[in-house]
């Protein structure tokens, strides 16, 4: 498939997921993640209209910065070294990899420094997996105290990646729990605003994501393909 099938291809699996579970399209936002493609695929992504992108580690991201870092809307996806924050701030419009206050720390920090605001997704590990970052859900309302200081960190959501299944549907569990967690913490009111945001979603999973109430799916392979060597 070229890109522009692959393009049309989900965004009418994004739609037949919305229709199924009641939803509208415009509440679900698609990011290409380009970590696994070349520069000049990455070009053609932005040509073709895709307005958000994503990478997940900075020193891939460096060159693809220097040439279209003036086009797009780029998000942090991947786990956030604290001496990377200098990198990538003011870069990325959204960190979706937020997981400990010695992160939280340094980017309010330089965030404040350069007078900006940093959008974060809280990376929460739903699944329990202890291959994955993220703070557990039981962590989640004592860190959103402790970072209610940062102001210049907004949390606009929650992020979780699911473990890897051959059935996707077994996957829904982890998204329906990031969900409910979103509402729970939304009715202890720990943020300024009440947290809008689910960050969840990839290749193999992203339409029962959508039917759990994904506001933004991150896909790599399904949309912009995978090159070997990229
Ligand atoms: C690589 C990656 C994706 C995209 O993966 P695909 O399965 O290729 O869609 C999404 N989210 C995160 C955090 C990733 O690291």
């Amino acid at each position: 498939m070229t890109l522009q099938e692959r393009i049309a291809d989900v965004e009418a699996r994004v739609a037949r997921a919305c229709a199924a579970s009641g939803r509208d399209v415009d509440g679900v936002n698609v990011i290409a993640v380009t970590k696994y493609v070349s520069l000049d695929t990455m070009s053609a992504v932005l040509e073709a209209g895709l307005e958000h992108v994503a990478e997940s580690r900075w020193q891939d991201a460096e060159p693809k910065w220097k040439a279209l870092g003036n086009q797009g809307t780029w998000h942090f996806i991947g786990h956030l070294q604290t001496n990377k924050v200098k990198d990538v701030l003011g870069k990325f419009a959204y960190i979706h990899s937020l997981d400990r206050i010695s992160l939280a720390k340094e980017l309010h920090k330089k965030a404040e420094a350069a007078g900006i605001e940093v959008k974060a997704f809280l990376q929460v590990n739903i699944s329990g997996e202890d291959t994955k970052f993220g703070l557990s859900p039981e962590e989640v309302p004592d860190f959103l105290r402790g970072i209610s200081a940062f102001h210049r960190i907004k949390v606009v959501g929650l992020m979780t990646m699911a473990p890897h299944e051959e059935d996707p549907e077994l996957t829904r569990p982890v998204f329906r729990g990031l969900r409910e967690l979103r509402d729970e913490l939304n009715a202890l009111a720990l943020t300024p605003e009440p947290i809008q945001e689910l960050s969840m979603g990839m290749s193999n999973d992203f339409e029962v994501a959508i039917q759990e109430g994904a506001t933004w799916v991150r896909l790599g392979t399904v949309l912009v393909g995978h090159e070997e060597g990229a």
